[in-house]
């Protein structure tokens, strides 16, 4: 009963603080797991992350359920296969952070919704076996683990009339599966991906919400059915001219909390050539500089990085730095992949597969390129991820983003 009593105070003291470690009690065997749980809600959601230590044998892939007392109801995860039936919510590991030595952790986090009172759940189970020592662990040499196979408790009726044999064979299907174009299309097991298939409306929700900050305009976005790379659905945007109406569609998730560098993949689309004016794209808000963005998008007709804070551009906006980077080519899919490594404050960007020397920041500063982004220390934590619509003055487009990856490793195309 300790153990209820101790529970029950530390879920109080999770309301309190948001943050509590839970424990098996002392005099159980070693726990399968512990479990600490760190919430940050607001007055109708919240999000949790979530640390799993593995208090048994080496596993290779795992999974975390707990049941939640309230109306809690998960939206969306990231680091870990987020699912919740009923009251119960399943957390499985991803093919990069299913091992885990005895005494090993994972962490993983997910956003939910609840009305009334949101009380953290103190039983866990690990991989079916609790956590808190109510299910004894074996003390025992544990012999190999063997799934019983259910002995079916009612016996399947023998059929009174015999089954006519079919006279004509099944015909091999013809048509060829249809390759898969859920969310992981395209994703190494690494990253964490969205393709926009699972968007159910025409509004873009779930991890991704539209947002225009300090004004609002004639710059729009949606999900859009009539153009994709993967699948059937993308995003798109409807870009124009003028700060004020810009748009994006903000994701605060999927750059994750894992290390801190992070590979961005995305495939973009558009319709009109990058303007002489200076535009961004995709834009990132960067907690360790005030908050202020790191973007992507483009001027003099090329791609370009531009750090909000000081204004200073990846290439340097001289004919030869412009030359070094690349237009965006239109009327088609573009693969876009950067590197934005938070713990030496590098950047490298390949498109449609080709590394772009003007959108190399590499920590030596080389004329043209990267001396200016270099002219102080800068170790970005990026916090969110944007893809959108800006326009400083002149500059409209009309883009389509889709199959999203963000990893600790290159993605690829
Ligand atoms: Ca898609």
């Amino acid at each position: 009963m300790r153990g209820r009593i101790f529970a029950v105070v530390m879920a109080a003291l999770l309301v309190a603080t948001g943050s509590v470690v839970l424990r098996a009690p002392a005099a159980s065997a070693a726990p399968a797991c512990t479990v600490g749980w760190t919430a940050n809600q607001w007055s109708t959601g919240f999000t949790a992350e979530v640390q799993v230590t593995n208090g048994g044998a080496p596993v290779t892939s795992w999974s975390l359920s707990w049941t939640f007392a309230g109306d809690q109801r998960v939206t969306g995860g990231w680091n870990a296969a987020v699912s919740q039936a009923g009251n119960v919510v399943t957390a499985a590991s991803l093919g990069w952070n299913g091992t885990l030595a005895t005494g090993a952790a994972a962490r993983f986090g997910f956003q939910a919704t609840y009305s009334g009172t949101n009380t953290a759940p103190t039983a866990f189970t690990f991989n079916g076996v609790s956590c808190s020592g109510d299910t004894p662990t074996p003390t025992t040499p544990a012999p190999t683990p063997t799934t019983p196979t259910p002995t079916p408790t009612t016996p399947t009726p023998t059929p009174t009339t015999p089954t006519p044999t079919p006279t004509t064979p099944t015909p091999t299907p013809t048509t060829p599966t249809p390759t898969p174009t859920g969310p992981q299309a395209g994703c190494v097991p690494t990253a964490i991906c969205d393709s926009f298939e699972n968007q159910a409306g025409s509004v873009p929700a779930g991890n991704w919400a539209i947002t225009y900050p300090d004004c609002s305009g004639a710059g729009t976005a949606a999900v859009d059915r009539s153009v994709a790379h993967s699948g059937a659905v993308s995003l798109r945007v409807n870009g124009a001219a003028g700060y004020c109406n810009h748009v994006f569609v903000r994701n605060t998730q999927i750059l994750g909390t894992a290390g801190t560098a992070w590979y961005v993949r995305f495939w973009v689309r558009h319709t009109t050539a990058l303007p002489p004016a200076h535009v961004t794209a995709v834009a990132m808000q960067d907690s360790a500089d005030g908050n202020r963005d790191l973007r992507f998008g483009g001027q003099n007709g090329a791609l370009q990085f531009n750090r909000a804070s000081d204004d200073a551009t990846l290439p340097e906006q001289s004919p030869a730095g412009v030359a070094l980077s690349s237009p965006l080519p239109i009327n088609t899919w573009n693969c876009v992949e950067y590197k934005v490594d938070g713990r030496t404050g590098t950047i490298e960007t390949w498109l449609n597969g080709t590394s772009i020397p003007g959108l190399l920041e590499d920590g030596t500063p080389t004329h043209d390129i990267d001396s200016q982004w270099l002219n102080r220390t800068w170790r970005p934590a990026l916090t969110d991820l944007r893809l959108g619509w800006e326009s400083y003055g002149e500059g409209a487009d009309t883009l389509w983003y889709d199959d999203v990856a963000v990893g600790s490793t290159r993605n690829g195309c």
